[in-house]
């Protein structure tokens, strides 16, 4: 049952989620001077709830911390993760820390600067398989690694927000990110994975983000992790995209190209769905109970 006012970790306190306010000059908000995490966390088998590889997600926000010069603690960011998960009565829930930059000057020198942290945890519905999505190149290129490193930074999320704009605007559900090579960068918040005569290959860019859903998969399906181009793609027999709010994705249309019914995709969102509720123990280093 959901408790009365959702509760949020706030600084290392637990607060009514509509409390806390931020300066209007907070850095972060005017140059996306922040880190975030997307993970989630799911009732398990036993009756209980765990976090799906949460020391990965949180090794991976350390990094983002540490190149913009926020202090962060991984032990106690995680021990927030799992305070907030109890305080909301969340088992089935996606869970959003966020660290950034607050007030102190409005210059871009980031040492005068205050330092904040948060978690909410907002509860999903029970995994049901949607519809496959379609996907359309984006008229957009990637944050090329050189300029900004595929870490979860505020700022350069501007980048999937407009492509998942332009994408929407088209009448496509998702952009997919392709350089000016043809070779499939990601999507706005996935990685991609194709499926050829049976063969299951994760593609692999410099510019994309290293998944943590991605890195399941290729251990859970072997599939080999190389760079793929936009053709190579189309001319898939099943595409499906990954990432901890998509999970696995079949993906219906790739502009004009449609693919079928995904069996394998299919197969592999199940074999997903079953271990990070708990179903198989073989996996179960991956859970962090709550
Ligand atoms: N790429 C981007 C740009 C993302 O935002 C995400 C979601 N975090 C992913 C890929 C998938 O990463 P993960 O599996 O670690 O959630």
């Amino acid at each position: 049952t959901a408790v009365a006012t959702p509760q949020v970790w706030f600084d290392g306190r637990m607060v009514a989620i509509d409390s806390p306010q931020a300066p209007l000059t907070t850095h972060a908000m005017h140059y996306g001077s922040g880190v975030f995490e997307g993970i989630r966390s799911y009732a398990t088998v036993d009756g209980g709830a765990a976090v799906f590889r949460l020391p990965e997600h949180m090794e991976r926000m350390r990094k983002g911390a540490e190149l913009l010069g926020i202090d962060f603690d991984v032990d106690a960011a995680s021990e927030a993760v799992l305070k907030t998960l109890r305080a909301n009565n969340h088992r089935d829930a996606y869970i959003r820390p966020l660290a950034w930059l607050g007030s102190g000057t409005i210059g871009l020198d980031v040492a005068p600067l205050t330092q904040h942290m948060m978690v909410a945890t907002m509860a999903t519905a029970v995994h049901l398989a949607g519809k496959a999505a379609r996907l359309g190149v984006s008229g957009w290129r990637r944050n090329p690694a050189t300029s900004l490193p595929p870490l979860k930074l505020c700022g350069g999320y501007i980048n999937s927000v407009l492509a998942k704009r332009e994408a929407k605007a088209r009448g496509f559900d998702e952009a997919l990110f392709v350089d000016g090579e043809g070779f499939v960068v990601e999507c706005t918040g996935a990685n991609v994975f194709m499926v050829k005569n049976g063969s299951i290959t994760a593609a692999s860019h410099p510019d994309a983000l290293d998944g943590i859903t991605r890195a399941t998969l290729v251990e859970l399906t072997s599939a080999h992790s190389r760079p793929v181009s936009l053709q190579e793609l189309k001319d898939a027999d099943e595409v499906f995209v990954v990432g901890t709010a998509a999970e696995v994705a079949p993906i219906a249309s790739l502009d004009e190209r449609e693919y079928g019914d995904n069996p394998l995709t299919r197969k592999f969102q199940a074999l997903y769905g079953r271990i990070v509720r708990g179903g198989d123990s073989t996996y179960s280093r991956w859970l962090t109970a709550v």
